[in-house]
């Protein structure tokens, strides 16, 4: 009897009242009117077969959800029937295919490097990123102040988890890229846009950097917007934050993919008192797929992030690191990446093009100089997101530009990268005639 259970276990009557509820309604004790209450025979395996509660751990853990807009690009972007007029990525038709597949058969000859590496990389990759950095960007940069990333973004998660207090206030570019806004949130930071204008980041609305904080910059073909940050204002924004001892993260996932003209030389370039993190990646200009990126920065910086990378997951992919090293040192990765510019400058004239026809004044928006962006801002404060819904059951995929930004925003970011031209010119027909309704 449950007074039989307290005297015997020295536990509260109440407990026990509880504790019985509870498995009568797991269906493990059975009880009937006036007949007691018993063990049902079959009880052990029905306790077995209780499955936790994963909605109470599925919402534990530092990382908040995804938005339900960006949930739903998320997956639609791996659905047929879409034009992706808003993809960040390079259409599969402009990938190095013919290059990657003559590398890789190369590659039963280079078995030793399918063990762990060192958590800075492979040596030859950081001694041909060097070379790059140097002859390409004007970044002194030794092997030892480089480390490999599974992607940029590891590295930025990376210093986000070992190299800030929660708490700490990051200063970015207001709208900047998503993925990094959800890392620094993920990782607890006090995010803070600064404006732009037509020549980058505002830097003088930074006020209050404390001794902890750091500002994301975006300086080249900037996601979203497309501009470059030009070379006065990259200056006066490094010689600010030397001044203010705030660090400089800069991300030049765009750098390399301009069109006419070289921009401006990298923020890290002119760096001579080691302000300035810098992040690379291979992930605009050849394969995502590969989850490579690079993290160049002050020697002891490298070797913390080697450390806590080491505790995260050993290294990058070896393969990924020896395939990376075969394309850096052949002379074929330069002759595909001048193809690439000329494709992507093709696509970025042919959706400029249809742009002027169809959102003449509906809308302004930038010619950017590379990289894959149009940041289209609509005059009127038309409901984005219903305009999104709109394009969905038109078969277009886009990204409202508001996912990226503080505030919101009547904008949409284009990307020229994924949809073929022809496509691209039928999206954009589509989607000004979806806009016209709200003018
Ligand atoms: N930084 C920026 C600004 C990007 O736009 C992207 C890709 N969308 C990345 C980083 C992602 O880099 P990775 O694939 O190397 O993690």
């Amino acid at each position: 009897s449950q007074r039989a259970m307290a005297l015997a276990f020295d536990v509260n009557r109440s407990t026990i009242v509880t504790a019985m509820e509870e498995l009568l309604s797991y269906g493990i004790l059975e009880s009937d009117f006036g007949g007691g209450t018993r063990v049902k025979s079959n009880s052990w395996s029905l306790l077995m077969s209780q499955p936790p509660d994963w909605n109470k751990y599925i919402s534990s853990g530092p990382f908040h959800a995804n938005l339900p807009t960006i949930q739903t690009i998320n997956k639609l972007e791996f659905e047929p029937g879409y034009i992706r007029i808003g993809t960040g990525e390079l259409a599969p038709e402009l990938y190095p295919n013919k290059l990657v597949t003559k590398i890789f058969r190369r590659m039963p000859e280079v078995v030793p490097h399918l063990g762990y590496l060192g958590p800075l990389g492979l040596p030859e990759l950081g001694r041909a990123l060097s070379e790059r950095l140097q002859l390409e960007q004007g970044i002194e940069a030794d092997p030892a102040n480089i480390m490999v990333a599974s992607g940029s973004l590891q590295g930025l998660q990376l210093i986000s988890v070992c190299m800030l207090k929660r708490g700490s206030r990051v200063y970015t570019e207001a709208p900047t890229y998503l993925k990094s806004l959800q890392i620094f949130q993920s990782a607890g930071m006090n995010l803070c846009g600064i404006p732009m204008d037509e020549e980058g980041i505002k830097y003088w609305n930074i006020k209050g950097a404390s001794i902890d904080s750091l500002l994301y910059t975006i300086p080249t073909h900037h996601n979203p917007t497309g501009l470059v940050m030009s070379e006065e204002r990259r200056k006066a924004l490094l010689s600010f934050c030397q001044k203010n001892c705030l660090p400089v993260l800069e991300d030049d996932a765009y750098g390399q993919l301009w069109f006419e003209e070289k921009p401006p030389k990298a923020i890290k370039a002119s760096d001579k008192t080691g302000s300035v993190i810098y992040l690379g990646t291979v992930s605009k200009t050849m394969a995502p797929g590969l989850r490579i990126g690079w993290v160049v920065g002050p020697e002891a910086v490298v070797q913390r992030l080697g450390d806590v990378k080491m505790q995260t997951d050993y290294g990058a992919s070896s393969v990924s690191q020896w395939m990376m090293t075969e394309l850096l040192t052949s002379g074929d990765y330069d002759i595909y990446l001048d193809d690439l510019r000329r494709e992507l400058k093709g696509r970025r004239d042919n959706a400029l093009a249809a742009l002027r026809r169809n959102f003449n004044d509906m809308a302004t928006w930038n010619r950017p100089s590379g990289g894959f962006y149009i940041w289209l801002r609509l005059n009127k404060k038309v409901p984005i997101d219903k305009v999104f819904h709109e394009a969905l059951q038109h078969g277009l995929l886009l990204n409202p530009g508001n996912i990226y930004d503080y505030i919101e925003n009547h904008a949409i970011r284009i990307s020229y990268a994924y949809a073929d031209p022809e496509d691209m010119t039928k999206a954009i027909e589509i989607l000004a005639s979806i806009v016209e309704k709200y003018d």
